[in-house]
């Protein structure tokens, strides 16, 4: 019985692939992570960032991939997201979870060997509860959410770390609020005079210090943010951190999201398509149906408001997005042309037609980052080098 189910499922999965489905190229993630190490002042270490999953991508194959690009070090939003890399196979990595850290959480990433941010000393005393570990001491520059804006109590925790046994006192570091606004009144640069203030001197005294604030848009932007050690996330996925075009800053797109015409069907004047009637035609045209909706990630907000790729031309998305497909015009023409069967890129390149996560993300008004991230459980994700395939473990 468990073999038959085995089989089902493998060959399940395989048709599951055609109706949602992300294709992520782990070469493009290769070289993106190299590209963003050629922009880094000498000496400065790639860190990649894969929490959330690897921004939707897979958190460990983007891992594997980014360390091959040049990466030293991973980093995470959370324990459980450490120690999956830890079970993963890696290691060996240095990783530094960056959020913040209930007990529980605390224990857990100490114990996968991950480096920790805190800012109080009462973090400081769980962390030496726990036993000890590696600790980075974040300032609060300006994006006002983790870490302190009071120096002095830096300074407290930094005394008290480094004469706590146990306890290596790794790193100093803050984060950009406007590194990817370019009319910020200044801000950026306030934020990164306030950090390089506080951190240049103490580096001096303890050269060891891994010093880091930048994420992406702060690598391009200004050379004097790559301090001893970067952050990027975005931009090793191939996503422009400015929400602009990935490609005009060399970076290549990494993830192509696609499903295929299920369906095509005349509809007339007067007919309409989907929940709530809200596309109705209004001459004789033809609607496809797609078998990916918002339930895969394909956010509601893109009823009549979005496009994709069949057979290398674009078509209007037409309706309401539902939870498991969407309906997109193709007119009487793509009626004749039999596009049933056809492929369809929602995110992706198909002939000389290219549609970014930067559109998809402008179209409803937020951006690249959430568009990946947003892409549910149910799509499968699969990993192939410059389209050869190659097999990932399944996770977990
Ligand atoms: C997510 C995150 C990053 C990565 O930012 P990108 O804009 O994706 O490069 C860097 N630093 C911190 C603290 C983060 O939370």
């Amino acid at each position: 019985m468990a073999d038959t189910l085995a089989g089902l499922r493998a060959r399940a999965a395989m048709g599951a692939y055609r109706r949602a489905h992300a294709s992520v190229n782990l070469a493009a993630l290769e070289r993106n992570c190299a590209r963003m190490r050629r922009e880094l002042r000498d000496g400065a270490a790639l860190c990649a960032v894969v929490k959330a999953d690897g921004y939707g991508h897979g958190a460990l194959p983007s891992a594997r991939a980014a360390l091959a690009g040049g990466a030293s070090w991973l980093a995470v939003a959370d324990a459980r997201e450490a120690l999956e890399l830890r079970e993963g196979g890696l290691t060996e990595v240095p990783i530094l979870v960056m959020g913040p850290l209930e007990e529980g959480e605390l224990e857990q990433a100490l114990g996968a060997g991950a480096d920790v941010v805190i800012w109080r000393e009462d973090q400081l005393g769980a962390v030496i509860q726990a036993g000890g570990g590696r600790v980075h001491v974040k300032l609060d520059t300006g994006m006002g959410r983790l870490g302190t804006r009071e120096r002095g109590q830096a300074a407290d925790v930094l005394a008290a770390a480094r004469s706590a046994s146990g306890v290596v006192l790794a790193g100093l570091m803050t984060h950009f609020a406007t590194a990817d606004e370019r009319d910020d009144e200044g801000f950026f640069e306030q934020q990164l005079q306030e950090f390089t203030s506080w951190a240049a001197p103490l580096k001096r005294e303890h050269p060891q210090l891994i010093l880091h604030a930048a994420n992406s848009a702060a690598v391009l932007r200004a050379p004097e943010a790559h301090f001893d050690m970067v952050r990027c996330g975005i931009s090793i996925y191939g996503m422009d951190p400015f929400g602009v075009d990935a490609i005009e800053r060399e970076l290549e797109p990494v993830l192509e999201l696609s499903s295929y015409v299920a369906e095509v069907k005349a509809c007339g004047p007067r007919q309409s398509a989907g929940y709530g009637r809200t596309f109705r035609a209004s001459e004789d045209t033809a609607i496809a149906l797609l078998p990916i909706g918002y339930g895969d990630g394909w956010r509601r907000a893109l009823s009549n408001n979005g496009e994709v790729l069949i057979a290398g031309a674009r078509y209007p998305m037409a309706g309401t997005v539902s939870m498991d497909s969407i309906t997109v015009e193709v007119g009487a023409a793509g009626l004749e042309a039999g596009l049933r069967g056809e492929r369809a890129q929602l995110i992706g390149a198909d002939g000389s037609e290219r549609i970014s996560a930067e559109d998809v993300a402008r179209r409803i008004g937020t951006i690249n980052y959430e568009v990946t991230c947003g892409l549910t459980r149910r799509v499968p994700r699969t990993y192939h080098r410059d389209g050869t395939a190659v097999a990932e473990p399944p996770p977990g």
